[in-house]
């Protein structure tokens, strides 16, 4: 590997590409695609998020927070669609269950069984109650899992969109709403108030408002879901419950809905003029990288696939 360095970060670890990654790259139709966590990782260090969106390094604790979430993704789709809970569950471990049971340990927080009883837990305090509504979410479910490419901008004569999928389109008073599913170690007031100015937030509003003409899209929901070590203490007896916590442990598990996050005209602008010139930045960082991108695949016998061996 010649002029770009790509040794390893000492807090990353090479691992494979995520599942589904399609971050940054140039289309077949010569349209350069971007999403919403390639412009919030370019926002820190341009180079960690080429590195990261490019060649699909990730540490892998950070690895197991995605996938995890991959799989409660999943699942909550397939739930929203009426599947049953057996089957979302199926979904959950089809995407998580091997991998995790090789490389998370079995009482950690992310560990296949916890996060799968989460999931369970979640999926049955949220059964579907008809013509969209669903128990404890203020907005009715119109679409569930929404691809969407959107022009963004162009840079050197090419054409640069901004791509990402909606988990959940809902109607709200009137008018849509954008909802994303985040699961998270654990969920505070900072957690929860983070969402109020978040630039993801704002990209997916200003997508959804390109795309749904119809109606106003009125803001966002956040459905944030806390993957933390559920309690299974055999011996100690659980305050709130007054059981032993092996007892109510799935009872511990936790999610909040935090919205309507609104976005209003000036904000919308904001991270336009934010993220476009980023988008820009980070074509031409990927054209640069471009010729060493394509010597890496043949390292793995025309594998393709951005992942750097590591030796
Ligand atoms: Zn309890």
């Amino acid at each position: 590997m010649n002029s770009l360095s790509v040794s390893n970060p000492p807090h990353m670890t090479l691992v494979e590409s995520s599942p589904g990654w399609g971050g940054i790259g140039m289309g077949a139709d010569g349209k350069f695609r971007i999403d919403g966590s390639a412009l919030k990782a370019g926002y820190k260090c341009s180079t960690a998020a080429t590195l990261r969106y490019g060649w699909g390094l990730t540490a892998k604790a950070e690895k197991a927070a995605l996938l995890a979430g991959t799989a409660f993704h999943k699942a909550a789709a397939e739930h929203l669609l009426g599947v049953e809970l057996s089957q979302a569950l199926w979904h959950f471990d089809t995407i998580y269950k091997d991998w995790a049971q090789v490389n998370v340990a079995a009482d950690d927080k992310l560990a296949w069984m916890n996060t799968r009883l989460i999931t369970q837990k979640w999926i049955e305090a949220h059964p579907l109650e008809g013509e969209g509504a669903v128990r404890g979410w203020p907005f009715a479910v119109t679409h569930v899992e929404v691809p969407f490419e959107v022009p963004l901008t162009e840079v050197d004569g090419v054409e640069v969109l901004f791509v990402g999928r909606m988990d959940v389109a809902g109607e709200y008073l009137g008018g849509y709403v954008v909802v994303d599913h985040k699961t998270t170690g654990f969920i505070n007031a900072m957690w929860t108030d983070q969402w109020a100015m978040d630039g993801q937030v704002t990209g997916y509003i200003w997508a959804a408002r390109q795309l749904l003409r119809d109606k106003p899209v009125v803001g966002a929901f956040i459905n944030g879901v806390q993957f933390s070590k559920l309690p299974n203490d055999g011996a100690r007896k659980c305050k709130d419950h007054g059981v032993k916590y092996a007892e109510c442990g799935p009872m511990h598990a936790k999610w909040e809905v935090v919205g309507l996050l609104e976005r209003n005209a000036v904000m919308v602008e904001n991270w336009l003029a934010e993220a476009v010139p980023m988008a820009q930045g980070l074509y031409r960082l990927w054209k640069q990288a471009g010729a060493d991108m394509e010597v890496l695949p043949q390292l793995h016998g025309g594998d393709v696939h951005w992942g750097v061996p590591v030796v």
